[in-house]
């Protein structure tokens, strides 16, 4: 059976690669290459608190989360550079809601643990093994310049440290083990079969 045979005849492929197809054409999320993922985006300074620009690019980005985890039914960040924006500013679904975190930074992290991860911009087509700590205070700005601190758990700190890696012009997929990266073959429960394992 040839490839394209193959996937013919998988379901589950043909609908993770609809889901792809999808976003390329509905949302303006970059890939996996795009020059503007490797960029070091742009800290926010004083004076831009509170503009317009700023309030546009908050929303772009917290409909842009919506609208891919109400067709994927899974997706809980992005980054400003993800949708070609290389400034500071990323969206997290922390509770009911998307929220806006604006310069963020790591303040402190603890632990060392694994766990699988995939990313928007590879379509969450791959999935590997990522070591992060499991611990992490970050601090941040909200949209009017208020500063505050955030002791994360440990499901939010991998996700803080994988878009804070965006905004540092790095992805997950450039820290999966060697040899654990694996194409998904069953959306989003393959995905959210992993669970949290803490090795220090
Ligand atoms: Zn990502």
């Amino acid at each position: 059976m040839t490839i394209k045979e193959q996937l013919h005849n998988d379901p589950e492929i043909l609908d993770d690669i609809d889901l792809v197809r999808w976003i390329a054409e509905n949302l303006p999320i970059r890939f996996i290459g795009d020059e503007g993922l490797k960029q070091k985006c742009t800290v926010f300074s004083e004076d831009e608190f509170g503009r317009e620009e700023m309030m546009e690019l908050s929303e772009v980005l917290i409909d842009t989360l919506k609208k891919y985890r109400a067709k994927a039914g899974m997706g809980r960040g992005l980054a400003a550079n993800q949708i070609g924006i290389p400034r500071r500013m990323i969206a997290v679904w922390l509770g009911d809601e998307p929220e806006v975190f604006v310069n963020p930074e790591i303040d402190s992290t603890e632990g060392k643990g694994s766990y699988w991860e995939s990313c928007i911009s590879a379509g969450t087509l791959l999935i590997g093994e990522v070591i992060r700590p499991w611990k992490g205070r970050f601090s941040y700005r909200d949209l009017s310049g208020g500063v505050h601190t955030i002791e994360a758990d440990e499901k939010q700190t991998r996700l803080f440290l994988h878009e804070i890696d965006h905004l540092d012009g790095h992805n997950c997929l450039e820290a999966y083990t060697p040899g654990t990266t694996k194409f998904v073959r069953g959306g989003k429960e393959e995905i959210f079969s992993h669970s949290f394992t803490r090795t220090k």
